[in-house]
């Protein structure tokens, strides 16, 4: 916009260029001294001094990047502008680049950015393309510390530290849970289960993922099943060897193809929504916290032994949706996930 003016500023200067009473911005009063002592020969155009532009993804806002430099050869007052499809800023005095508050330097998503640079010696506008490099950093690095315990909670989990043989990848859905329930359900329990899927949903905010309730089981990817471990002798004969004389009164059981969970099998002994909510934890992949000793203000719902006081953390609402972020792939290692989530949380995703 700010080009255009100065162009018509420029037919402006041709056709009238004696008429100093109508050019109100300073910028045309100048044009006007200029074309007048230039009046006896030629302008001589601006020159821009090519230089290569760079600048570390993730600068935030207001970061300068560099200053294009240019010369006239009649010492005219120069002014510069920028044309370019990202948030990019030049001071019109001094042509100082900067990152505008709205442009994200993200090099996992973009290494380069094109932009043109104008400068008007008040006579000529002369342009030029550029080009601004993206440069790569490690995004682990320059988190906060609360960021990179975020981080480490997150790999914990995802990867199941706590077990005796943790996963060397994590694993999330590939797509929606659909939930079937079985067994002893009373409408109460529905109705916490209802209550309760509608609260971890709400932690699903960037894509689609959700865990919905369905009657019918050949559409289910997910069956609950509440009762007695003995009646689940010939439904899950793997669940049952595995509870069966154990202390669980819960067990959670998830199948995968390609790196995404596309199964899940839940046996709960007794209608309780915290071990409810900590199988589906782990059918959604998580493993056991370590965040349940007596110094924590409230336990995490993935300890392994876990009380009604038990809940889920603010840190784990995070974990959750980062994971079930549509952005974020499955199936990560420990230096994939640090990587990945660093970025999605600087990039504030
Ligand atoms: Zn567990």
């Amino acid at each position: 916009m700010r080009r255009l003016v100065y162009m018509l500023g420029v037919l402006f200067i041709a056709s009238c260029s004696t008429d100093t009473d109508v050019l109100t911005d300073e910028l045309l009063d100048n044009e006007v001294t200029n074309d007048e002592t230039a009046s006896d020969g030629q302008n001589n155009a601006p020159r821009i001094e090519a230089t290569a532009f760079q600048i570390p993804e993730h600068s935030l806002g207001g970061t300068t990047i560099g200053t294009v430099t240019a010369s006239d050869a009649d010492e005219d007052r120069l002014t510069f502008t920028i044309d370019s499809n990202y948030d990019l800023i030049i001071d019109e005095n001094t042509g100082e680049l900067s990152v505008g508050e709205n442009l994200q330097l993200d090099f996992e998503t973009n290494d380069e950015i094109s932009f043109t640079v104008s400068v008007f010696d008040g006579s000529t506008i002369v342009d030029w393309d550029a080009t601004l490099t993206i440069t790569d950093i490690n995004e682990y690095q320059i988190l906060s510390q609360a960021q990179k315990d975020l981080v480490e909670y997150y790999t914990f989990l995802t990867l199941r530290k706590s077990a005796s043989s943790p996963r060397t990848t994590n694993l999330k859905w590939g797509e929606s849970i659909k939930l079937y329930l079985d067994g002893a359900i009373t409408p109460a329990y529905r109705e916490m289960v209802t209550t309760t899927l509608a609260e971890i949903n709400d932690y699903f905010t960037v894509g689609d993922f959700t865990i919905s309730l369905t009657n019918n089981q050949s559409d289910a990817n997910a069956t609950l099943y509440l009762g007695d471990v003995s009646e689940i002798e010939t439904l899950w004969p793997d669940i049952f060897d595995i509870a069966n004389g154990s202390n669980n009164q819960g067990y959670a059981s998830t199948s995968f193809s390609n790196n995404v969970i596309d199964d899940a099998r839940i046996w709960l002994s007794i209608d309780s929504e915290i071990l409810f909510k900590h199988e589906l934890g782990h059918g959604l992949g998580l493993g056991h916290s370590n965040r349940c000793g007596s110094s924590e203000p409230v336990g995490s719902f993935m300890c392994s032994t876990v009380s009604p006081n038990h809940n889920i953390l603010p840190s784990e609402v995070e974990v959750l949706r980062y994971l079930y972020h549509e952005d974020m792939p499955s199936g990560l290692n420990e230096q994939e996930i640090e990587d990945y989530l660093s970025n999605f949380i600087l990039l504030d995703m």
